[in-house]
């Protein structure tokens, strides 16, 4: 990790060119890479020597931005992903398999929850929802045997419910397993899940790290922290010999290291969900102004929740940005500079209304996206969660009238200025 502060990171972490070398990281648009002699190739394939062989195991461009968001997080090692939903796969399947159980907060992202609920289950792992909020002994009676990790959002979205690290964290490593934050919404401009416990990061790329809605992408960094090791039966695929590379033990030859590896070398390695380069490159561009962006989403977002709040035909306003807020003194306390450009928000006219003004807005879209420089709305009952019941969508935290909200980097008066007219229609 560098002693540069965020925004610095943010511009030069990951890539150090030498001497005549381009100033920019740049595509390495190859699939393959080239040897002298059969013996040095071969040593890549045995995780002997570090290098490049094939593009779906690495590339040198998804290489240094891996790095730059290992450095942004406060990590250890990071790969890349072709997107947030490979990444929350392959940093629960990297260290379970069938007979397995996690837990998960149940406020989170509706395709994860998919993906938790009902894929991996099918693959023999499973896992048990707890209300974000729930006691530690809630939280601690949703342990098992088999549990090998805990799974929670920074910031829900679409819940927009603010994560008690700490309280995830201590339950987590009293029961001998890791922690893994998807740190989406946030970023690691304003929140560092290391600093709080954190074991292991995701990330959907997608969102504010590209910035533009231009490149899905996703991103796994581990701390390093955890003591694979300490808990060695638990975690035998790191800490005994994988016999597809003639043997070797990743927690021995990779030390922090060694669960990064592991995902790269074996799941990467066999489902093979790569960032593209050129994706990869774009994203890179994105994090260079991410310390610029995430403050004018998050000061735009407020002006947006206050006008809201104060407006007759508005019933409610969640934005844990806003003072009053349910989630206000825990943003507060984990992501004192601000929270996410996103809030949710409904009508007093309830789901109907809430329709009818979505399309009445004149700039602002509907657009199955967040926290792109566009400002974007969404009704998740009748998209991203829409193959979920009432219970589930409770438990989740959406209402039926629920509109997200992505407040873009639109001049905010602008902004408003649409969402008062719009209002005017219902
Ligand atoms: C969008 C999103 C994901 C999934 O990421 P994709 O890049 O769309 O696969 C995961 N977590 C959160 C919080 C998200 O917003």
């Amino acid at each position: 990790m560098s002693d540069y502060k965020i925004e610095t990171k943010c511009i030069q972490s990951g890539y150090e060119p030498g001497n005549g070398e381009p100033r920019v990281v740049p595509i390495y648009q190859s699939t393959t890479f080239k040897y002298s002699t059969s013996d040095q190739m071969g040593r890549l394939f045995d995780l002997e020597d570090s290098g490049y062989f094939y593009t779906r195991l690495q590339n040198p461009t998804n290489d240094a931005v891996a790095a730059k968001i290992c450095d942004l997080e406060g990590g250890a090692a990071a790969m890349l992903t072709s997107s947030g939903q490979a990444a929350s796969f392959y940093a629960v399947m990297n260290i379970c398999e069938a007979g397995d159980h996690i837990v998960c907060a149940s406020a989170i992202y509706g395709g994860t929850f998919n993906l938790y609920a009902h894929t991996i289950r099918k693959m023999g792992v499973e896992a048990t929802f707890v209300d974000p909020d729930c006691s530690e002994e809630e939280l601690n009676a949703a342990f098992r045997e088999n549990t090998k990790a805990v799974f929670g959002e920074s910031i829900a979205n679409p819940a927009l419910v603010v994560l008690d690290f700490e309280k995830f964290a201590k339950a987590a490593h009293a029961h001998g397993v890791p922690f893994i934050v998807d740190n989406t919404f946030a970023t690691p401009i304003n929140c560092r899940p290391f600093e709080w416990g954190a074991d292991i990061v995701i990330h959907s790329t997608t969102k504010y790290m590209d910035g533009h809605a231009s490149c899905v992408g996703g991103a796994i960094v581990d701390s390093g922290n955890f003591e694979w090791e300490a808990y060695g039966e638990k975690f035998a695929g790191l800490t005994t010999p994988d016999e597809t590379y003639h043997g070797i033990v990743y927690t021995q030859k990779f030390g922090k290291g060694a669960y990064i590896t592991k995902a790269t070398a074996q799941l990467m390695r066999d489902l093979g969900s790569i960032q593209s380069p050129q994706n990869a490159f774009l994203l890179n561009l994105g994090l260079e102004t991410l310390h610029l962006r995430v403050p004018r989403h998050c000061e735009n977002a407020l002006a947006v929740a206050k006008y809201l709040k104060n407006h007759e035909k508005v019933a409610w306003v969640n934005y844990p940005g806003l003072e009053g807020d349910s989630y206000y003194e825990l943003g507060r306390k984990y992501m004192p500079k601000g929270t996410c450009g996103v809030l949710t928000f409904g009508l007093k006219g309830g789901r109907d209304a809430s329709v009818k003004m979505m399309d009445s807005l004149k700039m602002i879209a509907i657009v199955t996206h967040v926290a792109d420089a566009r400002s974007c709305v969404l009704h998740p009952a009748s998209h991203t969660h829409r193959q979920m019941n009432d219970k589930e969508l409770l438990e989740a935290g959406v209402r039926p009238d629920l509109i997200r909200f992505s407040v873009g980097l639109e001049n905010a008066e602008d902004i408003i200025a649409d969402v008062k007219q719009a209002l005017k229609s219902v």
